[in-house]
């Protein structure tokens, strides 16, 4: 049987968003609880599926994990796949940022 890798990686680093600066029109934001996200609680570079799936490449893989908001566009994919349920979408203007 053919072994696999279950080892999964990115194929290109992402880049800052073709679109621009999307601060002025997003209607939505992501917000990080950083208790619940897990390279935060293990203190190491582990999970970053934000990071992985995010199709602007905005999401900065530090510890804590950010998000370039000038760039991001408020598109829900990093609250969607990220496993820890640490990425909440807000209206922009909300005051939990
Ligand atoms: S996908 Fe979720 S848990 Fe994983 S690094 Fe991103 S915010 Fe943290
Ligand atoms: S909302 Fe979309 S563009 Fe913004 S960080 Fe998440 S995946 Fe990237």
């Amino acid at each position: 049987m053919e072994k696999r890798d279950d080892n999964i990686t990115a194929m290109c680093r992402p880049a800052v968003g073709e679109a621009g600066k999307t601060g002025d029109w997003r209607d939505m934001k992501p917000v990080i609880d950083q208790s619940k996200c897990i390279p935060a609680i293990k203190n190491r570079a582990a999970c970053l599926l934000c990071w992985l799936y995010c199709p602007d490449g905005v999401v900065i893989p530090t510890i804590p994990v950010g998000i370039d908001l000038e760039y991001c566009k408020g598109c829900g994919i990093c609250a969607e796949e990220c496993p820890a349920k640490a990425i909440t979408m807000v209206h922009e203007g909300a005051k939990n940022e």
